[in-house]
């Protein structure tokens, strides 16, 4: 980190502020040129308060030289970090796709989506329990009973599920409903207390971006979970709302060959909720597995036009199937298979 003084500051003014940072642990290396003074700080850094140091009277500038991120920055861990959930691996050349309604609906509904996404290759089924809707008037989900028939349909076919927790709370009824891989949906990425919680279980975690998270806002999120000693984290990009209308969400490409630098955690991308229309669905998929997604998320229901949650969106089994067939060619050719 660099700190960059006004003209005008006093040798006494830096030095009490240098002092500061000693008594934190960091080393000072100060320069001093004709117009500028300046210190480096070096150590662990991520505990400075940028913004206040930037109010100090004396500063004219700050700089991070490092990223505040630690467990989940590539630098510090150079190979791919490979997540395994319920016996499947995503990450470090594996590639998982995990498909299944926005909602779980009824036994007959998600068992029956579960089947069809497995004959097509799917490695997880996914399915909303408890929703987070904008509207109080929307259908919020079956919560708990959605968490016993999302498990009758992996006792029926075997596929490790994931599901969104929205609140800290209900974290254990999760782990007992034998949940493979917790989502962390948009709209919580930075519901800090419910990271730190899941950061305490053992549990794989899907962190989807937020709607207007910078990419360095997800991979603090996700140091909030490594920090409590759960370092099996996916990120998931799933659109950022933009000034464009014409889609849910815009779907950025460029956030999968930026994590993949910055981090070492699997990278999986959600085309339906950045498309929100389901058309489009097929080639942002193909479009993630090019620009080297670990794995993608895809909603899939038997009858989309009935679905109580998502329908424009959702794949038919069939279109699934058809997407399947294309990713799979896909990423066996980006895997070098
Ligand atoms: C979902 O996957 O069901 C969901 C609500 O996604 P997001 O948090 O990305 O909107
Ligand atoms: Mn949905």
């Amino acid at each position: 980190m660099i700190i960059i003084f006004k003209p005008e500051a006093s040798k006494e003014q830096i030095g009490q502020l240098c002092k500061q940072f000693e008594e934190q642990g960091l080393q000072i290396h100060a320069s001093e040129g004709k117009h500028t003074q300046l210190i480096g700080l070096v150590g662990d850094t991520a505990a400075v308060d940028i913004d206040l140091v930037r109010a100090n009277t004396i500063v004219a500038d700050i700089k991070r030289v490092s990223e505040p991120y630690k467990k989940a920055n590539r630098k510090f861990h150079p190979a791919d970090t490979i997540v395994e959930a319920g016996g499947v691996k995503i990450g470090g050349g594996y590639f998982a796709v995990m498909a299944g309604p926005c909602s779980v609906e009824s036994p007959e509904q998600i068992t029956l989506v579960a089947e069809e996404v497995q004959k097509s290759g799917a490695h997880f089924l996914r399915g909303g329990a408890f929703k987070p809707r904008t509207s109080p008037y929307s259908f919020q989900g079956l919560r708990a009973e959605g968490l016993e028939l999302l498990n009758l349909a992996k006792q029926k076919t075997g596929l490790p599920i994931v599901t969104e927790v929205m609140d800290t709370a209900h974290i254990p009824l999760f782990a007992e409903a034998g949940v493979d891989m917790m989502q962390v949906g948009a709209r919580n990425m930075q519901n800090f207390e419910m990271l730190k919680e899941l950061g305490r279980t053992n549990i794989p975690v899907l962190l989807k971006r937020g709607l207007s998270s910078t990419l360095e806002e997800l991979l603090m999120s996700a140091e909030y979970i490594m920090a409590g000693g759960n370092e099996q984290v996916i990120l998931c990009e799933r659109g950022i709302r933009t000034f464009e209308p014409s889609m849910r969400n815009t779907l950025d490409i460029s956030a999968i060959p930026m994590l993949k630098k910055q981090s070492h955690l699997p990278v999986v991308v959600d085309p339906s909720h950045a498309a929100g229309i389901s058309w489009m669905v097929e080639p942002l998929a193909l479009a993630a597995v090019a620009a080297g997604a670990d794995g993608l998320m895809i909603e899939v229901h038997n009858d989309p036009a009935r679905a109580l949650s998502d329908g424009a969106q959702c794949l038919t089994p069939t279109q699934f199937d058809g997407l399947m067939g294309k990713v799979k060619r896909e990423s066996n050719f980006f895997a070098g298979m």
